[in-house]
């Protein structure tokens, strides 16, 4: 896609979404975004309405919206946090369900490319190390997390049935844990929570005995996978899920460490009793997205994290 189009960025005020808009119109794309503001921010939207080509409506996904004048979706919209995506359960599986035929009704009248952001969350707590897309989870259909993990895998469902059924031109980008600055304050995600801990010099609240790990994708380098993603081409292969994510894992140990390290805090560590259900390891295999999209992550934590942290050390001034 090198010519400028109008794209539609659902969730586009939240903290995955507001890079891809400006992205987008850094790359000279028009922008339209829609977005709930439930868990996105205002001061998101308010930043990039100067940009030209760039509108903002406040839109409930759930609800029906009949654009006009585009020619690509990024589905973002979703609460990601745990702590959000708990908060209310119902409203979460709606976003898996309900707004998903509404996405996927826009793109299929208007036969548009969509991208829906799945996450690695639809693998559970694995069984299989590093995680392929050809594994199928182990997820708890009941748990806390199914409202989420389920809601993405139902979207994903769906997704491959608008293909199958009316060729509708998906892309499923399995997303691993993403870290960068616009992560809300409040977001309650690991990255966000430690390094305001450490900034407030707070304890850092380390869930469980902080063995359990992840692997943290700078969001530039996300956002390049989004991107490369929705513009591979449409062949045979084009629909199938397709991990985008940093292959280097961590445990919170390691990752508090280096907050700490990089903030210059003096925070203590204080265990909390482990969520139920929290996956013990993650890690994406990226064969597909290497093979595929020519793409990897190339900012190492330690860089990420120095361009995150002066972020919210301005937001806890
Ligand atoms: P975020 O909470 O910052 O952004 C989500 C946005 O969606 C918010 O602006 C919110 O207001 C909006 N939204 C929620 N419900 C809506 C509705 N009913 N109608 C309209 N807008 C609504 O989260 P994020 O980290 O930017 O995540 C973006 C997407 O990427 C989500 O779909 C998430 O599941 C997926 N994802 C993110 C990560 C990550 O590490 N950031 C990992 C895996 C998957
Ligand atoms: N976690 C933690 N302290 C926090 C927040 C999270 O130790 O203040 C742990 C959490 O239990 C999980 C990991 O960090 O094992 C990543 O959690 P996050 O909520 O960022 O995302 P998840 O990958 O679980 O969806």
């Amino acid at each position: 896609m090198t010519e400028a189009k109008r794209i539609l960025v659902t969730g586009g005020a939240g903290f995955l979404g507001t890079h891809l808009c400006e992205t987008l119109l850094d790359r000279g794309h028009r922008v339209l975004c829609l977005d709930n503001l439930s868990t996105g921010q205002l001061s998101n939207v308010q930043r990039l309405q100067n940009r030209e080509g760039f509108e903002f409506l406040k839109w409930d996904l759930v609800d029906p919206y009949f654009p006009e004048d585009l020619a690509a979706i990024y589905n973002l919209a979703s609460p990601a946090s745990p702590v959000h995506y708990q908060y209310n359960p119902i409203r979460t599986l709606k976003m898996g369900t309900t707004a998903i035929y509404n996405v996927l009704g826009m793109a299929r009248r208007l036969g548009l490319p969509i991208l829906q952001a799945s996450t690695s969350e639809v693998y559970g707590d694995p069984a299989v190390h590093p995680q392929t897309e050809g594994y199928w989870g182990n997820v708890n259909p009941i748990g806390p997390r199914a409202c989420y993990d389920e809601g993405k895998r139902v979207a994903e469902a769906l997704f491959m049935a608008y293909h199958q059924r009316e060729g509708v031109d998906i892309r499923l980008a399995r997303i691993f844990n993403t870290y960068g600055p616009f992560m809300d304050l409040d977001d309650g995600r690991v990255v966000s929570n430690f390094i305001v801990q450490a900034l407030r010099g707070e304890p850092l609240t380390i869930y469980g005995d902080g063995e359990q790990s992840r692997s943290f994708c700078y969001v530039s380098d996300l956002i390049a996978g989004l991107i490369a993603l929705l513009e591979s081409p449409s062949d045979d292969e084009a629909h199938l899920p397709v991990n985008i994510g940093n292959p280097v894992e961590f445990t919170m140990l390691e990752l508090a460490e280096n907050v700490l390290q990089l903030t210059g805090s003096g925070s203590e560590l204080r265990f909390e009793p482990l969520p139920q259900d929290d996956p013990v390891r993650r890690c994406p295999d990226i064969s597909r997205a290497r093979e595929r999209l020519g793409w990897e992550p190339t900012v190492p934590l330690k860089e990420g994290l120095e361009l995150t942290i002066p972020y919210f050390a301005k937001l806890v001034e």
